[in-house]
C-alpha cells in the first residue's frame, strides 16, 4: 500500500497537474484517517502501525520552504501544492495554520501554483477548517455516496456521520469547490443503480459543485473483491448532469 513518510515530497510530474509538491499532514509510518473506505490506496487504519504523531506546525512550515526554495533555486517548476498523504489531513489539529503558512510560502515563491486540498470533508462542520478550505484554490471534497447506509459500506465512517449534515455543511462553500465522487462495484453494494444515482444527482443539483471529478479504483485496494466501472458506465451515470451543464471530469 501506497504511504508517505516525508511531510513534503515531489515534485511529482502529471499530465493533469503538472509538477505537483505533495503534502502529508499525517503520521509518517502508518496511515490515519476518520473514514476507512474499502478503495483507499493507504490500506485499512487497522494495518497502520499506530504511528499517531502528527507532523508540527514549525516542522511543516521549514519543510516546505525548504523544498520550495531548493526548486526555485534550481529552476524547478512547482504548479500545484497538493495536501494528500497517509489519511485525512483536516484532521491535522492546526490545519487551518498549515493553510495560512502554505498560501504565503506559495505567494513568495511560485505565486502561480495553485493549492489543492483532498479531503472527506468530515471536518467542514468546523468553521475553522471550512475557513482553511475556502481559502485554497481547490478544495476537492468527497462525498461517494447519497445515504448514510452506502456511507457506512463504502467510507466506514469513526464516528457520527451524517450525509445530510455534511450536505447542509457543503452549502457554504456556495459551489466553490470541486465534488469527488468514487464508483465502483462490490458483493456488499453498487454505488449506481437508478435510486443512488437519483439521490447523488438530486444532491449535485442541489450543491452546485464548480466541477465534478467521477473516478474509480486504481490501484491495488484493501478490499479485494472491488472492481473498477468504466469510462464508459460512468459517462452513462453522469450524462443527465453533463446534458443540464455540469462541468464533470470522468476518470478511469
Ligand atoms: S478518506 Fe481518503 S484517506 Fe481516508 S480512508 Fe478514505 S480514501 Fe483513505
Amino acid at each position: 500500500m501506497l504511504h508517505f513518510d516525508e511531510i513534503v515530497f515531489g515534485p511529482i510530474f502529471s499530465r493533469r497537474l503538472g509538477s505537483s509538491l505533495g503534502v502529508n499532514l499525517l503520521p509518517s509510518k502508518g496511515k490515519l484517517c476518520n473514514f476507512d473506505c474499502v478503495y483507499c490506496e493507504c490500506g485499512w487504519n487497522r494495518d497502520g502501525i499506530s504511528d499517531k504523531v502528527f507532523p508540527r506546525l514549525a516542522d511543516i512550515e521549514a519543510a516546505l520552504e525548504k523544498k520550495m526554495s531548493a526548486a526555485l533555486a534550481e529552476g524547478v517548476p512547482v504548479d500545484s501544492i497538493t495536501f494528500s498523504g497517509n489519511g485525512e489531513p483536516t484532521i491535522h489539529p492546526d490545519f487551518p495554520q498549515v493553510i495560512d503558512v502554505t498560501l504565503r510560502l506559495r505567494d513568495k515563491y511560485y505565486p502561480e501554483a495553485k493549492v489543492s486540498v483532498l479531503s472527506n470533508a468530515t471536518m467542514i462542520s468546523r468553521p475553522d477548517v471550512a475557513e482553511a478550505l475556502m481559502r485554497v484554490d481547490n478544495p476537492i471534497l468527497k462525498l461517494d455516496a447519497p445515504t448514510d447506509e452506502l456511507v457506512g459500506l463504502i467510507n466506514k465512517p469513526a464516528g457520527k456521520y451524517s450525509v445530510e449534515d455534511t450536505v447542509e455543511h457543503l452549502k457554504k462553500f456556495e459551489g466553490r469547490f470541486v465534488l469527488q465522487t468514487m464508483f465502483l462495484k462490490s458483493p456488499d453494494f453498487d454505488t449506481a443503480t437508478p435510486e443512488m444515482l437519483r439521490r447523488w444527482m438530486d444532491i449535485v443539483r442541489i450543491l452546485k459543485p464548480r466541477e465534478i471529478m467521477v473516478y474509480t479504483i486504481d490501484r491495488e485496494t484493501p478490499d479485494n473483491r472491488l472492481a473498477k466501472c468504466t469510462v464508459e458506465d460512468m459517462t452513462s451515470y453522469v450524462k443527465p448532469l453533463l446534458d443540464e451543464g455540469f462541468k464533470i471530469q470522468i476518470r478511469g
